[in-house]
Formats: structure tokens, sequence, C-alpha cells
């Protein structure tokens, strides 16, 4: 039970600031009509002329035009003290507070003293029970300060009535009334309070879940498509971007060449230096290659020592010169890793096509891992071409005017 209210006392303490701020803001539209349409009834009643002989319905009259316009004076200050609250950019704090509930005692206070004015002049007490009803319902108050608020209310409110000239019958009458509007506006204010209070703090549980998760499936994009020692694209993410290279030199035909790379004898690098060596050598061979290729060319780790390399809009002589830099690059400046240096040195099989020609990205693949494997066969630490199998070659395909022009056949 002490829990429940501790925990309950806790997630509204939560909710204050911002619900000081939304009542802030409502208060701020309540003003924007109250303001004008209760000194415009200020000037009614002002205007107002009871008929001769009945002085009270005039005194009646009279009270209520001092009442309107002072209600009026009084919500244009609070609002201009709203308004200014409502900029501050730390939160309206107990400042804010303050207003609110000097708004809410402004209207029960007017409530009041119109239903007194009203019962003199033999109506009911309806205009506080109305007061009371829209209280509860603008303004966003914890159960103790809306208890605190209705229950003074009620007290000013029967102590004043009760000092009137009112017949008993009556004012049992208005006792009842005005105890059940009462009640009845304080469940309408904690009800409210507790499904705001709900509202936030679930709104705020969604917002941080729905962080996290926003975390989680970038970080899952990411392993979906990176290697995670080398943080190089991995095989998968490489084949859909190779496609879409191939796809883009068949529409705005281009050179475009596949590098294999493999390291050469490196079980041996990781039986004498140990896995954890391996991994590093594995992660600056990376760095080197991403390093020695332009931005357009696509790098991924394959798998195991082998890295592959797209090229883009290059042709095989430039391909060439790419991969014998970088075997010169990995062979002539051996590995820099925290405990030692490693020498190494790799193999290069490339393929690649001509603006002309039409290959499948398996046959080139397949003709670079055949390049790869006469690199390897001749010696390692080589670079070597096989042409693709080639489906199509484009007639009159002018390389130098860089677009396909029509041939003798089709001008
Ligand atoms: P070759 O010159 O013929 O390519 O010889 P090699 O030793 O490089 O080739 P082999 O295929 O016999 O061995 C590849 C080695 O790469 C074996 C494996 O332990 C190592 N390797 C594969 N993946 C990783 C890895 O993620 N980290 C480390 N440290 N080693 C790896
Ligand atoms: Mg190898
Ligand atoms: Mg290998």
């Amino acid at each position: 039970m002490l829990a429940g209210a501790k925990r309950l006392k806790r997630e509204y303490d939560q909710v204050q600031g911002v619900a000081t701020l939304d009542t802030l803001r409502r208060i701020r539209v309540l003003v924007l009509l109250g303001v004008p349409l209760h000194a415009v009834l200020a000037v009614w009643f002002a205007l107002f002329r009871a008929p001769q002989g009945q002085a009270h319905l005039q005194a009646w009259a009279d009270g209520l035009t001092g009442l309107q316009a002072g209600l009026s004076a009084a919500l244009f200050v609070l609002g201009l003290l709203a308004h200014r609250l409502l900029r501050r950019p730390d939160g309206a704090g107990r400042a804010g507070l303050a207003v609110q509930i000097a708004v809410c005692a402004a209207y029960l206070a007017f409530g009041a003293a119109a239903a007194i004015l009203d019962v003199r002049i033999g109506n009911g007490i309806a205009t506080f029970l109305v007061i009371c009803m829209g209280t509860s319902v603008l303004s966003l108050m914890r159960p103790a300060w809306s208890g605190l608020l209705f229950g003074s209310a009620f007290v000013v409110f029967w102590s004043i009535l009760r000092g009137s000239a009112v017949d008993a019958t009556l004012l049992a009458s208005f006792q009842i009334q005005a105890i059940a509007a009462l009640l009845m506006a304080q469940l309408i204010s904690v009800m409210m309070w507790h499904q705001y209070a709900r509202t936030v703090l679930l709104s705020r549980k969604l917002l941080l879940s729905n962080e996290a998760l926003l975390v989680k499936q970038q970080e899952l994009e990411t392993l979906a498509e990176r290697d995670t020692l080398t943080g190089l694209y991995n095989r998968r993410k490489f084949m859909q971007l190779a496609e879409q290279e191939l796809g883009r030199a068949v529409r705005m035909p281009c050179d475009i060449c596949l590098v294999m790379v493999d390291l050469d004898f490196f079980k041996q690098v990781n039986d004498q230096y140990g896995h954890p060596t391996g991994d590093q050598v594995l992660q600056q061979v990376a760095v080197r290659l991403l390093a020695g290729v332009r931005a357009t060319d696509i790098v991924a780790r394959m798998g195991g020592e082998e890295f592959i390399v797209l090229m883009p809009d290059t042709p095989r002589a430039g391909a060439m010169a790419l991969a014998e830099k970088l075997r010169v690059t990995l062979r002539e400046r051996p590995l820099q890793l925290t405990e030692r240096s490693v020498p190494i040195t790799a193999s290069f099989g490339l393929s690649g096509l001509e603006p002309r020609q039409r290959a499948s990205l398996e046959a080139l693949y397949a003709a670079a891992d055949q390049a790869l494997y006469v690199a390897k066969k001749q010696g390692r630490d080589r670079v070597e071409w096989v042409e693709p199998l080639i489906t199509e070659t484009v007639a009159g395909y002018s390389r130098a005017r860089g677009a396909v022009v029509p041939s003798e056949g089709q001008r």
C-alpha cells in the first residue's frame, strides 16, 4: 500500500513539470477567449437598468459588473504571466504552479461570488457548479492540490452562503448540490490527472524503446553488411554492390575490373605469431587496401585472408597498375603491429570488362579467381590477369567518344 503510494508519488513528480506547462498553455488559450468575453459581459451588466422598484436586481447587475471586470483583469495579468513562464527555457517551475492555482482560485472565487449574488435574487448556484466542473477539466492538478483547492472553495463558498439571508430548506438543497458538484469535480480532476500521468510516462517509455530499437536496427544493418574484424563490406554486401555497378556499366558503358587479393602463406603467420596477431594483420591489410584505392572502388573481405576490390570505370592497364602498387605496398612496408612488425606478401588475381563487353558477375569472379590461382601457382607475390567468359560484345562502341555509336548496319 505504502509502496504503491510511493510509486504514484514518484510517477507524479516525473510528470509535474510537463503537466504545469500543458496547463499554462491551456490557460493562455482560455485567457485569449476569457478576457474579452468577461469584459463584454462587464459592459453588458454595467448597461443593465433594473425596472423601477427592483433595487435588488440593480444591485445584482452592479455586483456582476464588478465581478466580470475583476475576473477579466485578473485573467489578463495571469495570462501574461503564463505566457512569460512558457517562454522560460528551463520550464515554468513553482511559479507556473502558482499561476495555475491562481487562475483556478480566481475562477472559483468568481463562481462562488456570482452564485451568492444569484441566490439573493432567487436563482440557484448553477454558476458555481459549472465553474467547479470547468476548473477540474481545465487544470491538471495532483490529487492533493485539487483536494485542497476544491475543499477551500467549498468552505469559503459555504461560509458566505450561510451568512446570506437564505431560508433553511433552500440552504440544505444548495449544500447538497455544492458538495455533490465539488466531489464530482475532485473525481474528474483525479481521473484526468492520473490518465495524463500514465499517458506521458507511457509515451516517454515508447520514445526510449524506439530509440533503443533504432540503435539495434543500425547494429543489425552493420552486422548484415560489414565484416566484424576489418569493418570492410562482407561478401553478401559486396555481391549486391558489384551487381549494381555491373548494371550501371551496361547502361553507361565503361571499363570495370575486379581484383582478388589473397595473402601468401598466411597460415604460417598464424602459426608463427598466433591468431590475435593474424587478426591484426588482416585489419592492417584492410586499412592499406582502402587507403590504396579510389573512393569509388568497393573493397570487401570475402572471408579468411581473402579480399576483393571492384574498380568501376577502370581499364585493364589501370587496374593492373593499381594491383601492382598494392602488391608493392604490402611487400615493402612490413605491417607495424603493436608488438612486432610482420612482413607479408599477397597474390592478386584480376579480370575485367571493356565497355563493349558483357559478362555476368559470376563469370568475372570466376576469372579473377582463376587469375589468383595462376598467381599462386607461378610463385605468389604477383599480379595475374584472366579474361572472363564474355556473353555479349556490343558492336560499334567507340571508347574515344565514350558512347555507343551505331554500327555500319544500323546507320
Ligand atoms: P596461400 O599462400 O596458398 O594462400 O597460403 P595460406 O596459408 O595463406 O592459405 P590457406 O588457405 O592454407 O590458409 C589460410 C589461413 O588463413 C588459414 C586460417 O587459419 C587463416 N585465417 C582465416 N581467417 C582468419 C581470421 O579471421 N583470422 C586469422 N588470424 N586467421 C585467419
Ligand atoms: Mg592465402
Ligand atoms: Mg585463401
